[in-house]
């Protein structure tokens, strides 16, 4: 963990000076075109998949300290899938970088032509603190495979992770182009003032503003990993137990409900409530026994100050005696008992922002069709599930429901697969990545065209007669 101490001096020493020559540095490191060979990306993917399989336990228990993370969940969902994306790159990154030809027009006959993917240069990642490792390393990897140089500022929230981090990548990574700066606000700000090739950057959508405002000032791209509130819809015509376990491992199990693609709310019709909130509390006992606040097995919250905020959600006097299941908290320890709230009104508190923690709040309708209409009249989430075997329920969901993604029938395991796009789209962000699609994110495709000197026309030189005008 960084010291006090040691946080004193990188405040003081990291301001916008700083930062400024940290970018120059970077800058002329990459003009030496190093970063651009296959060689030297494959050399830096395997050197952070060492860094990984050489140093599990402290990073299980960097995030045991950070967020109390069962060690399944860290091993599994942090280290686990990051392996496997640097596997994906190692196994794709030749065909990836290969150019593609392309047809080319008979108006530039004769010609040839391709597209050449290069990188775009000296890129920033911001990460946020939820998957401290995943989140953090997966931008970074994804950067590196495209050939950039990268700055990458980890989440002051989780410290112990993210100095952690700094200390491998210091130990693992080629220096001359990649580097880690810790630290919060100031010394992100000082970052966001500097001109980078792109800056992408996972959190909420206050910060996404001001990383983009700071992004245009020097025309930058930037890739908006954010949050928002993904609706679960659970039809009457399914396997409950089933889809019960899936939400709880979705809304619970990953992280207590601190994930990006938890089901933020439920909804369900009002006669199909009861069997719903009955079997979601027989499978939370299954999973976290009588005393889920005693549970090795349920993260803790990140934060005090997250902890205040989940409580105020759940003092707001609109969700008075709505709690159907838990609601105990222990503030010394930051841990929130998994909750159910049933029929909430829709302009509580709760409802009003993502929750992000361990409560989750049911909608009732009357027609399962309604949960369409209650979905569309909020903000598009990152990502949208839905229970349900009615085929044509099916179709009007994948229709009608915008959200980063959708998933039928479970819940967040569409990220796992890494042939899919995985970004938001409106408030929940814009860019995606994983698999080809986080090459793409960090490369610029140049479209190149090759001429000889044969087949001149004069019909495109002036003077231009009528008759060329005629062609
Ligand atoms: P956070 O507080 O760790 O912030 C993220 C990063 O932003 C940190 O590195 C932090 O230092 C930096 N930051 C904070 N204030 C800043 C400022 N004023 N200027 C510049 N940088 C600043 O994380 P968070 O925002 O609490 O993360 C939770 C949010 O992130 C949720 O909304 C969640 O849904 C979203 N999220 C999205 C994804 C995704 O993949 N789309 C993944 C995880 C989390």
């Amino acid at each position: 963990m960084m010291s006090d101490k040691d946080s004193q001096t990188q405040e003081k020493v990291f301001d916008a000076e700083t930062a400024s020559s940290l970018v120059k540095e970077l800058r002329k490191n990459f003009g030496s075109g190093r970063t651009r060979s296959y060689e030297w990306r494959v050399s830096q993917v395997k050197a952070l998949l060492k860094a990984m399989v050489d140093n599990e336990d402290q990073i299980v228990d960097a995030l045991r300290s950070d967020l109390a993370k069962p060690s399944l969940e860290t091993v599994v969902y942090e280290i686990g899938m990051f392996k496997s994306s640097c596997e994906v790159i190692l196994k794709e990154l030749k065909h990836w970088m290969t150019p593609e030809k392309v047809k080319t027009s008979i108006k530039t006959f004769p010609s040839s032509a391709e597209i050449v993917p290069e990188p775009l240069g000296v890129v920033l990642v911001i990460s946020p603190w939820n998957y401290p490792i995943l989140l953090t390393l997966e931008p970074v990897v994804g950067a590196i495979a495209a050939g950039n140089a990268v700055v990458l500022k980890p989440s002051e929230i989780a410290p112990a992770t993210s100095s952690l981090l700094a200390k491998l990548i210091e130990k693992y990574m080629d220096h001359s182009f990649v580097r880690v700066v810790q630290g919060a606000v100031d010394e992100a700000t000082a970052l966001l003032q500097q001109k980078w090739d792109k800056i992408f950057y996972t959190g909420n959508g206050r910060v996404g503003r001001i990383v983009m405002t700071a992004a245009a000032k020097h025309l930058t791209p930037v890739l908006l990993e954010l949050g928002g509130k993904s609706p679960v819809v659970v039809d009457s015509n399914i396997n409950l137990q089933v889809a019960a376990r899936r939400i709880i491992s979705g809304k619970w199990g990953l992280n207590s409900g601190q994930t990006c693609i938890s089901p933020d709310y439920a909804i369900t019709t009002k006669d199909y409530a009861p069997t719903l909130v009955d079997t979601l509390k027989t499978e939370l006992q299954e999973c976290y026994g009588k005393n889920p606040l005693e549970s090795e097995d349920l993260s803790r919250i990140v934060s005090s100050n997250h902890f205040a905020r989940l409580s105020k959600l759940l003092n707001d006097d609109k969700v008075s005696g709505k709690i159907v299941y838990g609601g105990e908290k222990d503030e010394n320890k930051l841990r929130i008992a998994p909750t159910i709230l049933l029929d909430v009104p829709r302009d509580s508190l709760i409802m009003g922002e993502e929750i992000f923690g361990p409560l989750l709040p049911i909608i009732t309708v009357n027609k399962i069709e309604e949960s369409l209409d209650v979905i569309n009249s909020g903000e598009k989430a990152l990502a949208a599930y839905v229970f349900t075997t009615d085929e044509k329920f099916k179709e009007l969901f994948v229709r009608n429901v915008s959200a980063g993604g959708l998933l039928v029938n479970d819940t967040t395991v569409h990220l796992l697969v890494d042939t899919l796009p995985f970004g938001g789209v409106g408030e929940s962000g814009m860019g995606a990545y994983h698999g080809k699609f986080s090459f793409d994110a960090f490369t610029h495709k140049k479209a190149v065209l090759y001429r000889s000197f044969a087949g001149d026309s004069s019909s495109r030189y002036p003077p231009y007669t009528d008759t060329k005008q005629r062609l």
